[in-house]
């Protein structure tokens, strides 16, 4: 194989993609079409492409052939391909899965809604009862039209993994993308078993206070309109918000008006998503970072975690090659995302640049906030591995976090009984790591790709790792030293050429450590 043929192509194949998405979700172009683009890269997915990656991939691990960056750069390469792969068995089902979301309407109390709609319905909606309603017409819709959907496309990724010649598509992702997930797993059940306790005295009083219920009476259809945190939005009007991420860079030495390739993205626009999101077409020269301000804390967290990846991206050193600058571990970038969207629930950045002086009731709900979505993720990849296991789920030799010994939905022997126990382990995962009822319709809609909860929980851990690095060197203001922007763009220079285990080994010499998480929010004995 001709690597460097195919690292042209498959950076080609990566920025044609990023455009479409850009130029479609900031409504500059009503189609989608990903379709040429596919066909035109079809041979970078081809089971050939794969094996010879796989080959070149597992002759790096023998016999210490190839520097560090030579044995990174084949399995970046590999994860690429079969990510590719797979992406080419499940295109139509996905386009099929999208057409009918994206025709769907949803019934509620008279009034006809965009099934789409239905979480900023439920975030904008002060009646409980009403959330509820508008929750029982999104799992009825999501029960008769699109579970057959999810069904088909979890089965296809399954398939594509025993073809490929991996015992599951958990260990295909677990190799592909250099994570121990089964290892992770124990360490986030554990951040959950140690949380137990804490868990109903760090909500409750959040959600009486906002919501003006407990813990014993909230319904998943009460977590966006939670989270919205509408009593905040006094304090963060939409006419400051890229300006106040504008100052914070310039605090750290960046001035974004400068940054060349990268574009702001603020006009309204028909079409154009509601919520912010960072496009990296080429990286570095060309980011956008597309938003259509409102206002509210919600928006600016929204912004600032986008601006993070921008940043990332438009700091990229361009001498690297395209798997640093492009592929790699996304537990780095989601890291780089979370630590500038930390800043807006921090008391320190609130008062200097917003001029909150009483930051106490924002920072509560910010607490109450991370710990359900930590909870709720720990939950999430115990699942998964439930799901996308194989044979015997998520009991693997030496261990496996928070399964059944015995392995999971298994048990049924036909396909259906599978997964109505798979359903019913959902919703038990879920629901007990947050303690409410959880609804079974959502097992397969609730589930991302490649197993990016795993990344999502990663970053959590070293943003925090991160953070109290940045504190303890730079000070409580960290974001007004340019010395710390120092810090953070040679961490941005190098791209995701390290993986998040790497990166902060090579920064502070620890260990990724869920206990520091636990110190963070104040939980730690
Ligand atoms: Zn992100």
């Amino acid at each position: 194989m001709n690597l460097d043929a195919y690292r042209r192509a498959a950076e080609t194949f990566q920025t044609e993609l990023m455009r479409e998405y850009y130029q479609h979700y900031a409504g500059l172009k009503d189609t989608f079409e990903i379709e040429p683009i596919y066909a035109g890269a079809s041979e970078l997915f081809t089971r050939d492409a794969v094996q010879a990656l796989r080959e070149l991939d597992d002759g790096m691990d023998g016999n210490g052939k190839g520097n560090g960056d030579a044995r990174r750069q084949a399995r970046m390469l590999l994860d690429f391909a079969v990510e590719g792969y797979v992406g080419e068995a499940t295109k139509a089902v996905e386009e099929e899965l999208a057409r009918t979301e994206a025709g769907l309407r949803i019934e509620v109390g008279g009034e006809r809604l965009g099934f789409r709609e239905a979480p900023v319905a439920q975030a904008n909606e002060p009646d409980a009862g009403r959330r509820a309603e508008i929750e029982r017409a999104v799992l009825a819709a999501t029960r008769e039209h699109l579970g057959p959907h999810y069904r088909e496309l979890i089965e296809s990724q399954h398939a594509c993994a025993l073809e490929l010649g991996w015992a599951s598509y958990a260990d295909m992702c677990a190799h592909c993308k250099r994570i121990d997930l089964w290892a992770l797993s124990e360490q986030t059940a554990a951040f959950s078993a140690a949380s137990e306790a804490s868990y109903p005295q760090i909500v409750d009083p959040e959600l009486r206070r906002t919501l003006g219920i407990g813990l014993d009476e909230l319904r998943r259809a009460d977590l966006a309109r939670f989270f919205r945190a509408v009593e905040q939005d006094r304090h963060f009007p939409g006419g400051r918000l890229t300006e106040s991420f504008a100052d914070t860079m310039a605090g750290l030495g960046t001035d974004v008006s400068a940054q060349p390739g990268v574009t702001f993205d603020i006009g309204s626009r028909p079409n154009k998503a509601p919520r912010a999101f960072c496009a990296p077409v080429r990286v570095p020269g060309e980011v956008y970072l597309v938003v259509a301000p409102v206002g509210g804390w919600d928006d600016y967290v929204t912004l600032f975690h986008e601006g993070g990846h921008t940043e990332h991206s438009a700091h990229v050193d361009a001498g690297l090659p395209f798997e640093f600058r492009c592929l790699g571990d996304n537990s780095v970038t989601e890291t780089y995302a979370f630590l500038i969207q930390h800043l807006v629930e921090d008391p320190e950045w609130l008062s200097r640049r917003l001029g909150i002086d009483d930051a106490s009731e924002l920072v509560s709900h910010a607490r109450a906030q991370r710990l359900v979505y930590l909870r709720r993720y720990a939950g999430k990849l115990a699942y998964e591995l439930e799901l996308h296991g194989g044979e015997g789920g998520a009991s693997r030799a030496g261990g496996g976090g928070a399964s059944r010994a015995g392995g999971g939905a298994g048990d049924g022997g036909d396909a259906d009984g599978r997964w109505d126990s798979l359903a019913q382990r959902y919703a038990e995962l879920l629901g007990g790591a947050l303690r409410i009822e959880w609804p079974t319709e959502t097992f397969l809609a609730d589930v991302d790709p490649g197993f990016y909860c795993a990344c999502y929980l990663r970053a959590w851990a070293l943003e925090t790792h991160l953070r109290t690095y940045l504190r303890e060197r730079f000070g409580p203001a960290w974001f007004e030293s340019p010395e710390a922007g120092e810090v953070l763009r040679g961490l941005w220079r190098d791209g995701q050429r390290l993986d998040a285990e790497e990166l902060l080994g090579e920064l502070t010499g620890e260990r990724l450590d869920f206990g520091a998480v636990l110190t963070d929010l104040g939980l730690s004995e």
